[in-house]
């Protein structure tokens, strides 16, 4: 009873992108690249406020096929969309165009693309699930118009290109870290990235016991009706109360209680806190993790995310209790938030028993049914053929 969502291969998304692109277009892409989606292990809601966050890259990803076109037009379809659109290349602008078409030719511009293309997008990435279908979308696009224009664009340049996309042309804000993680993910491996200065340090996540069960609530994360952007007023502004740049560094409870007001001492403290544990995860998997230490660690991250940060839902709450209840060593809320999904960090022997609690929690309370996923830690944006 417990759905899983599978695994596609990449050469069969990748099939799957030339075949929306024969339909859409009539031809033959050029190439397909393709870029993974990702899940943040710990360090939420911390990328903008100069924090540490440990994201790795799931096996899900989002492939693009794509071609060169003669005129400065854009041109885009997708098999997650009946429609496709064109675009001339001196029309994209902040919300122009609009819906998903902004995610791609915002990379377009952000890279100051002058020639036209065409591009068909297949994906297995959940969308709008907290597990950044749009950053996959956004690095897939880069790695292609890369390639196919020959452009002297290492990857951070790509990276700051699609940051740029989703804040200026589809004005959803981002922080980095989806970006980042699609772009410089390593198999076998989480991204412990300081986005302070966005340096980046590979941190192996060798589980040999344990997994991560990664669960979509089916919840669908709303960020762009205010709240995303409200926490991340919270905390300029309690940064300007400080008198610091970041709230980095910061002892919680001494920067809480120089706060005035309960709700603002609260943002501070999750902000603070989540920072100290992402160090001491980073910490924990240098060795062959101590299972029960790391799960505490997300378990705190939830409870903070949920009462200080109040970013959490009802769905992410049952599944995380559900977790804990059928023996998790801990779990957490992971994304944004407001729904979206949820980790837990499970004895390999009880996977599917967890699996189960959580569907279960999510019945017996009226919830949409959770969707399971597997959680190798994956590679980073590249050209499938
Ligand atoms: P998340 O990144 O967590 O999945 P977002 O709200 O940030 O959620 O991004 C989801 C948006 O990205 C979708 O609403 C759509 O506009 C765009 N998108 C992502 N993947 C695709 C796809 N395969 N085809 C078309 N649009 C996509
Ligand atoms: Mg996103």
């Amino acid at each position: 009873m417990t759905a899983w969502l599978p695994v596609i291969e990449e050469s069969e998304l990748a099939d799957g992108a030339v075949e929306r692109f024969r339909t859409a277009f009539g031809d033959e892409p050029d190439g397909v690249w393709i870029a993974p989606g990702r899940v943040n292990l710990i360090g939420e809601h911390v990328d903008y406020a100069g924090g540490l966050v440990l994201p790795f890259a799931l096996p899900y990803v989002t492939a693009v096929a794509a071609r060169r076109r003669d005129g400065a037009v854009l041109r885009a379809a997708s098999t997650g969309s009946d429609e496709h659109w064109g675009i001339a290349l001196s029309a994209i602008a902040p919300g122009s165009p609009d819906g998903w078409g902004a995610y791609v030719a915002g990379v377009a511009w952000a890279l100051g693309l002058t020639e036209g293309a065409d591009i068909a997008v297949h994906s297995s990435v959940p969308v709008g699930s907290g597990l950044s279908s749009s950053a996959a979308l956004e690095c897939a696009v880069a790695v292609a118009l890369r390639d196919l224009f020959d452009l002297d664009a290492d990857r951070r340049t790509l990276i700051d290109a699609c940051i740029r996309a989703e804040n200026e042309i589809a004005g959803a804000s981002t922080g980095g870290m989806d970006q980042s993680i699609a772009m410089l993910a390593e198999p076998g491996h989480a991204l412990l990235l300081d986005c302070l200065d966005f340096s980046s340090r590979q941190i192996p996540l060798g589980l040999p016991d344990a997994e991560i069960l990664v669960i979509d609530t089916n919840a669908p994360h709303r960020l762009v009706d205010g709240q995303y952007g409200q926490r991340r007023a919270s905390v300029e502004k309690a940064c300007a109360d400080l008198g610091v740049r970041t709230l980095r560094g910061l002892d919680p409870e001494a920067a809480a209680s120089a706060m005035t007001d309960p709700v603002s001492a609260a943002r501070v403290r999750h902000v603070t806190s989540e920072i100290v544990r992402v160090e001491q995860a980073a910490e924990l998997l240098h060795s062959t993790p101590d299972l029960t230490a790391l799960g505490t660690l997300l378990t705190a991250s939830h409870r903070s995310l949920r009462d200080d940060y109040e970013v959490s839902s009802p769905e992410l709450d049952s599944a995380v209790r559900a977790s804990l209840d059928a023996g998790a060593f801990g779990a957490r809320m992971t994304g944004g938030g407001f729904g979206g999904s949820a980790i837990a960090l499970v004895d390999r022997t009880r996977t599917e028993a967890v699996a189960d609690a959580v569907t279960e929690a999510a019945s017996a309370a009226g919830l949409p049914t959770p969707t399971f996923l597997t959680a190798t830690p994956s590679g980073a944006a590249h050209r499938q053929r």
